[in-house]
């Protein structure tokens, strides 16, 4: 059960907390090789792994939505 919170608590929106040195860590550093680029801490690829990568794209695409079909 801790544990699960504490991976909760390592991404956070755009940024990810980094369990290993705690850098503060974005998508882009991650998700070629779901590894720290200070500590090499190895990232599982989870579910909320897979969130925090994708989620800068699903906020590009609602954006460009929006631009194609605004209102
Ligand atoms: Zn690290």
């Amino acid at each position: 059960m801790n544990e699960k919170t504490e991976k909760r608590n390592i991404f956070n929106g755009d940024s990810a907390i980094c369990p290993g040195c705690g850098e503060t860590l974005t998508p882009a550093d991650l998700e070629s090789f779901a590894r720290c680029p200070y500590c090499d801490y190895q990232f599982e690829r989870d579910a909320l792994f897979d969130d925090f990568i994708v989620a800068p794209l699903v906020k590009g695409w609602v954006r460009n939505a929006h631009r194609q079909f605004p209102g």
